[in-house]
């Protein structure tokens, strides 16, 4: 099928969807049928790690069988894949050379830093020995573009995109948190192409909203906001981790949907932010970040998003889910939970909306954390 294409840094252009293959490992047959229907709704991308299991084994073999039954997209399939930072030069050469042999490729269209999200990892690629890594890969024509993919604070994403060293970037950008929008407007401004990882399930487990979530954005679903949400900010595609042909429903019904917000759309976006405002009334945090820093390192604006989100939409399963990964997850989400808070009361003067930001971390350890003691919400 024919479908829109996005420019992508200097690399060939990519559809608006991509699909993601985390999900679809069980074997080599759903990972066939998961790209099969990619193709057919006019999907020409697709994202893997060696870090996903047998991912790259099943992707090549479904390619092999797929370009035998003559079923590829216009120009053939691109690929992104990554590598770990850190590795030192011997490694990483080793690295690049099993991704290409695994997926039975000549050449990795992308290939992004996975988790790029300490300042060690961004000294490793731009001086390091990531550096002389990446630059054999371009000398040896195995790779076409290099970019990254972080989780890591936003001043080092920002550092990262004004580095000049990379071709685009993967990115958390989700309607619920749109912290990273203004990197990803900065990155595209730049010519690099910009990918939003997991915008349903990590923006919110949009596959499975509550009822409130339901009722605040009708009469769209809520992951189509999402999406068009994105789409319409001109993010180059959205990463759609398939576990099966059903899950393409809304991609192929948004394959070309890049337009900007209708009104109708713009309403409802509106709308839903006004109601989960409402509904936190004097306790609802900006996001601003003026409360930073915190001497103990507490992310507050992270842990008072979390909580936006469980009590202005009631996404409670999912607020809990992100929260207690805190201080488990090592350089891939925050370190410090709520209950890290002294009380020292040096954020309060901060917050233009003042907020009681020691009690609401209090709370918000109390109602999200394992072992929730009581429920302080009404
Ligand atoms: S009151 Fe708590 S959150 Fe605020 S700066 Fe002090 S320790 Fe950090
Ligand atoms: S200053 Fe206040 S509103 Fe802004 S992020 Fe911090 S807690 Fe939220």
């Amino acid at each position: 099928m024919k479908a829109k294409r996005n420019r992508f840094g200097t690399g060939p252009q990519v559809s608006l969807f991509t699909l993601g293959t985390m999900r679809a490992i069980e074997s080599v047959e759903q990972m066939y049928s998961v790209i099969k229907e990619a193709c057919l709704i006019g999907i020409n991308h697709i994202e893997t790690a060696p870090a996903y299991g047998p991912s790259e084994k099943f992707i090549g073999e479904s390619l092999k069988k797929l370009n035998s039954e003559g079923i590829k997209p216009i120009n053939d399939w691109i690929i992104t894949s990554k590598i770990l930072p850190g590795l030192n030069f011997s490694n990483g050469k080793k690295h690049i050379e099993d991704i290409l042999s695994t997926l039975s490729i000549q050449k990795i269209n992308n290939l992004a830093i996975h988790g790029l999200n300490l300042n060690d990892h961004l000294n490793w690629a731009l001086s390091g020995e990531g550096a002389e890594l990446l630059q054999w890969a371009k000398s040896n024509d195995l790779i076409e573009q290099i970019g990254f993919s972080s989780h890591g604070s936003y001043s080092l994403i920002k550092k990262a995109i004004e580095s000049n060293h990379f071709n685009f970037c993967n990115l958390h950008l989700h309607l619920l948190d749109q912290t990273r929008i203004p990197l990803a407007i900065k990155a595209l401004e730049k010519g690099m192409g910009v990918l939003a990882i997991s915008p349903a399930d990590k923006g919110g487990h949009l596959h499975h909203p509550s009822k409130t979530l339901v009722e605040d954005c009708s009469p769209f679903l809520p992951i189509e906001l999402a999406y068009r949400f994105l789409l319409a900010q001109g993010i180059s595609t959205l990463t759609l981790g398939a576990y099966k042909k059903e899950d393409f429903f809304i991609a192929k019904k948004l394959i070309n949907a890049n337009s900007p917000l209708s009104k109708e759309e713009q309403y409802a976006i509106n709308h839903l932010m006004n109601k989960s405002k409402t509904r936190l009334g004097e306790t609802f945090c900006g996001q601003c970040r003026n409360c930073l820093p915190c001497p103990k390192e507490v992310p507050i604006p992270e842990i008072l998003r979390l909580r936006n989100l469980a009590f202005g939409l009631d996404l409670q399963t999912f607020a809990k889910e992100r929260y207690n990964l805190i201080g488990r997850a090592s350089h891939w989400w925050e370190k410090v939970d709520g209950s890290a808070c002294q009380h020292c009361g040096d954020c309060l003067p901060r917050c233009p909306n003042k907020l009681e930001i020691p009690n609401l971390l209090k709370e918000t350890h109390e109602s999200l954390g394992d072992t929730p003691k009581r429920r302080l919400w009404r």
